[in-house]
């Protein structure tokens, strides 16, 4: 006998996203929604459909619909590629420009030390209130555990020591104290200690993007550059792999700030698009990006081999940056030194190069090889954007110019501007990157 009751079934609707962003309130996957991004950034989420079903036996419907729920977890897990799958940790060599010969390691919490030499392997605990403290000796390691009663227990010449995993804090003593997550590895050069940190892809977001964005709390542009730091992350690794390390910590990478685990902006950010980078056709890519471009961006195909053909920009969102148009001076004798350092090219054309301000590819290069050679000489305060134009004809010269650095890619001024105007960070990577997919 048939009950007279409907029975539900459950389907998938893939509908456009009514709100443009990512916490639409149609059905939620991992504690997200999961977009589909198309080439004209259309995000479509899911929807769930309780679909009225014939009649069936009343006995039957619990387990019809038991099985579907059971479905749910599987169905959502083949639509949402990205959650649950982890990217492999990266490495990150620390402290460079010190050079030191001394390091020291705190803690709140229990760590496990490993300490090394051959293939013999020491273990200790560092707990609160004591130091680790790690010295070059003759190329070696010398190792002491220093407690709050400033006892010591020594290791002497040793290999390498490790910090297996956990939250530390790192201190070359008299220069800089910072905080980290992850592994760390101690080994020593000819004179001067190499950190190596292993940590999750995610953590390093973070700590990136809280270096990059440390003024910025509007969440829409801290996402659209957490997906620019994670899809340079991913296209950079081995950038430094001679020296043992996918990455240093500097700008010349990307500069880690320290390691904080709090509830903020920051971390909703990243945890919001976690996995997700910049790809054109299918393929990821390394997405520049700069403080504030000043109206324009430059375009980067003569300076890159990057799959994505990269084109000027315009933007008027980041009027009002320090940065956003620029007038400096520099004596006439110091443009010429700089300019004599600049080996292939004679000064006259260099001259006549940085006095236009639209220039053809040879004088934009040009003019990228003047910035480099005024910057390491003079400071790179006096040039501080790729878009400039010099008169030389008086002195000191007169140097006008807009936006920072190689002033490519995401304006970052100007996507908290349009984050602050309700834009979201799908469109705010589409102004930056027409035609780049985000998955
Ligand atoms: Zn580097
Ligand atoms: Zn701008």
């Amino acid at each position: 006998m048939r009950s007279k009751k409907h029975s539900t079934s459950l389907s998938f609707d893939r509908v456009p996203c009514p709100s443009q962003r990512q916490h639409c309130n149609l059905i939620s996957c991992s504690g997200r929604f999961s977009p589909w991004i198309g080439r004209k950034t259309a995000v479509y989420c899911l929807r769930l459909r309780l679909r009225e079903m014939p009649a069936e036996p009343e006995s039957n419907t619990p387990a019809k619909i038991f099985k579907a729920a059971r479905l749910l977890p599987i169905v959502l897990a083949v639509l949402c590629p990205e959650a649950g799958v982890a990217a492999p940790p990266v490495s990150v060599g620390l402290f460079r420009l010190f050079r030191s010969a001394v390091v020291e390691v705190e803690t709140r919490r229990p760590l496990l030390i490993g300490i090394h030499d051959g293939t013999v392997h020491a273990r200790k605990v560092l707990v609160e209130g004591q130091k680790l403290q790690v010295r070059l000796n003759a190329g070696k390691l010398a190792t002491s555990l220093v407690e709050s009663d400033e006892q010591l227990e020594l290791w002497t010449r040793k290999e390498s020591v490790t910090i297996e995993g956990g939250r530390f804090t790192l201190v070359i003593p008299g220069k800089i104290r910072r905080d980290f997550c992850g592994r760390l590895q101690v080994h020593a050069s000819h004179d001067q200690l190499l950190f190596r940190l292993t940590l999750d892809e995610e953590v390093a977001v973070q700590q990136i993007l809280r270096s990059e964005m440390a003024e910025a709390f509007e969440l829409d542009a801290l996402k659209a550059q957490a997906i620019l730091i994670r899809s340079y992350l991913r296209t950079s690794r081995g950038r430094h792999s001679e020296e043992g390390y996918d990455y240093c910590d500097t700008t010349h990478c990307q500069f880690l700030a320290a390691f904080i685990d709090e509830q903020d902006p920051f971390q909703a950010a990243v945890a919001s698009t976690t996995g997700w980078i910049l790809t054109f056709q299918g393929k990821p890519f390394r997405p520049p990006y700069t403080a504030a471009c000043g109206g324009q961006t430059l375009d980067r195909n003569h300076v890159s081999h990057s799959i994505y053909p990269h084109q000027s920009v315009r933007c008027i969102y980041c009027a009002g940056h320090p940065l956003f148009d620029w007038e400096r001076t520099l004596e006439r004798s110091k443009l010429f030194r700089a300019l004599s350092e600049i080996r292939g090219a004679e000064t006259k054309d260099m001259l006549a190069a940085l006095a236009t301000s639209e220039g053809t590819r040879s004088a934009e290069l040009l003019k990228r090889r003047a910035r480099r050679s005024v910057g390491r000489l003079y400071g790179w305060n006096i040039i501080p954007s790729e878009s400039y134009s010099v008169d030389s004809s008086t002195d000191p010269a007169h140097i006008r110019g807009h936006g920072s650095g190689h002033n490519r890619g995401l304006c970052q001024a100007g996507a908290i501007k349009l984050a602050r105007r309700k834009r979201s960070f799908l469109e705010i990577i589409e102004l930056y990157f027409p035609g780049a997919e985000v998955r």
